[in-house]
């Protein structure tokens, strides 16, 4: 008899949405139907019980075939690749849980490698603002609960996270909102007319790569000084007209996105919002929000900042120490001066994502792509491990967009023998320790010399 399971978490965007209800068969190994969930993240439940999964790891031939091994092969492959390179690189963890994120950075320290997510070409921009500034954010339920001003900025919603304006920013009706969108303020600013300016009360368009311009303007206005007939393409009326919008709030959110992270300006346009969110809050209470990517991008934020000190672009190849200098030990800066000698591509695709040039140098190495799906990083690896899909085949935690954590269910059993994302860096961590036993190797350093130093901790 079908099984309906309450209260899924979809593993596909930064919303995270918790509230989907999922009919499994009796077997427990097909989705029936998905209740809730917006197109995407419906795809992904079916996605699962699809006839193309890959069940088995696929090692490259000479020929450039692929070939089935047994995962016991592929763990022994990939621990001897990590203790024969001098500096590996671990990228990805935008798909995968935290307890995988974990025990990928237990790897990385024993092997030496920078460890990386792919915040380091998204909102990594966004980490350096607010190390140098804070970051006066709050909840997606607070923001349901209290904004009536919503401002979304170089970010579209509309299509990158479909339910974000329903479960928490425009529609929705919470304690202090119970007249939902008729009670609420959206400005969208946007150098194009995006489908979420479609559905705002206030449309600006600001020129591309003048974001930080208007930022300026709109400070000066806050603190009640005269600003010139037009900035950054828009008029002096309009920038008065929001302004006042901004100050007269009960509580507001400013939701950006990679519009503003990734055009002119990066990270000091995420600097200068927070500067002008904290700048409201000498009249009312405003706060800001990264519209992070994948569901748990936010997740090895998180874990690696409890476990090694940084967040991302983490150099552990001195092996007492971790280090982070994003532009020297970011993956594209690495990997563009051809400084790493082996690839693990997790959770993501770097073949589709990294310029070339980037992935023309790391395929002079050893790539090992640990992904569910076929992608382009499976399609160019030396070998491709699968791993059980994180939401749907496996448990775990991750971290929503406003790094609030969620235990996410398991809805199917994942294919006979596939094995998650955790058991398999546990796996890989072991045989390291087993070859390193086998061929005498002992780590060099105060890492070595004392365990209670290690950089990841247990
Ligand atoms: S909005 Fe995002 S998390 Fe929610 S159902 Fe759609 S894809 Fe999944």
């Amino acid at each position: 008899m079908p099984k309906k399971i309450e209260n899924v978490g979809c593993p596909y965007c930064g919303v995270c949405c918790d509230d989907l209800v999922v009919t499994v068969s009796d077997d427990g190994r097909h989705v029936l139907e998905v209740e809730n969930a917006c197109a995407i993240g419906n795809e992904i439940f079916h996605h699962a019980s699809g006839d193309n999964r890959i069940k088995l790891p696929r090692l490259r031939q000479p020929d450039g075939t692929y070939k089935d091994i047994s995962y016991d092969e592929a763990v022994d492959y990939a621990a001897k690749v990590l203790v024969k390179a001098k500096k590996p690189l671990i990228y990805g963890f935008g798909s995968t849980n935290c307890e995988g994120m974990a025990a990928a950075a237990k790897v990385a320290e024993k092997a030496g490698a920078v460890l990386d997510n792919c915040a380091s070409i998204c909102h990594g921009s966004s980490f350096l603002a607010i190390f140098d500034n804070g970051y006066p954010s709050c909840t997606l339920g607070e923001t349901k609960n209290r904004a009536d001003v919503i401002v979304y900025w170089g970010s579209n919603p509309a299509h990158a996270h479909p339910r974000h304006m329903s479960r928490y920013s425009i529609f929705p009706r919470g304690f202090f909102t119970g007249k939902g969108h008729k009670g609420r303020k959206i400005i969208v600013i946007d150098p194009r007319y995006t489908d979420t300016a479609r559905v705002a009360d206030i449309y600006v368009q600001v020129k591309q790569g003048q974001d930080y311009d208007l930022f300026n303007a709109f400070r000066t206005v806050i603190h009640g000084e005269d600003i010139p007939d037009e900035v950054a393409g828009v008029k002096k009326e309009q920038i008065l007209e929001v302004a006042d919008i901004l100050k007269k709030a009960r509580f507001g959110t400013i939701f950006y996105g990679m519009g503003l992270c990734h055009s002119d300006g990066r990270n000091h346009n995420v600097d200068i919002a927070i500067s002008m969110t904290r700048d409201l809050n000498d009249f009312t209470k405003w706060t800001i929000m990264a519209m992070r990517g994948h569901y748990n991008i936010a997740g090895p934020g998180v874990v690696w900042a409890w476990t090694t000190g940084y967040p991302y672009c983490i150099d552990m190849s001195k092996k007492d120490h971790a280090y982070m200098n994003p532009g020297e030990t970011s993956s594209i800066d690495l990997a563009m001066r051809d400084e790493v000698d082996a690839f693990f591509n997790i959770g993501t695709d770097a073949g589709a994502h990294f310029p070339i040039e980037a992935v023309k140098h790391l395929k002079k190495h050893p790539w090992i792509t640990i992904d569910p799906n076929i992608c382009m990083a499976s399609e160019i690896a030396d070998l491709h491990i699968p791993v059980g899909i994180v939401g749907v085949e496996v448990p775990g935690i991750v971290y929503r967009m406003d790094n609030v954590p969620i235990q996410y269910r398991q809805v199917l059993n994942p294919p006979e023998g596939v094995i998650s994302d955790e058991e398999l860096f546990e796996r890989i961590h072991q045989r390291i320790c087993e070859i390193e036993a086998e061929e005498g190797i002992t780590q060099t350093g105060a890492a070595a010399a004392d365990t209670q130093k290690s950089i990841v901790g247990e």
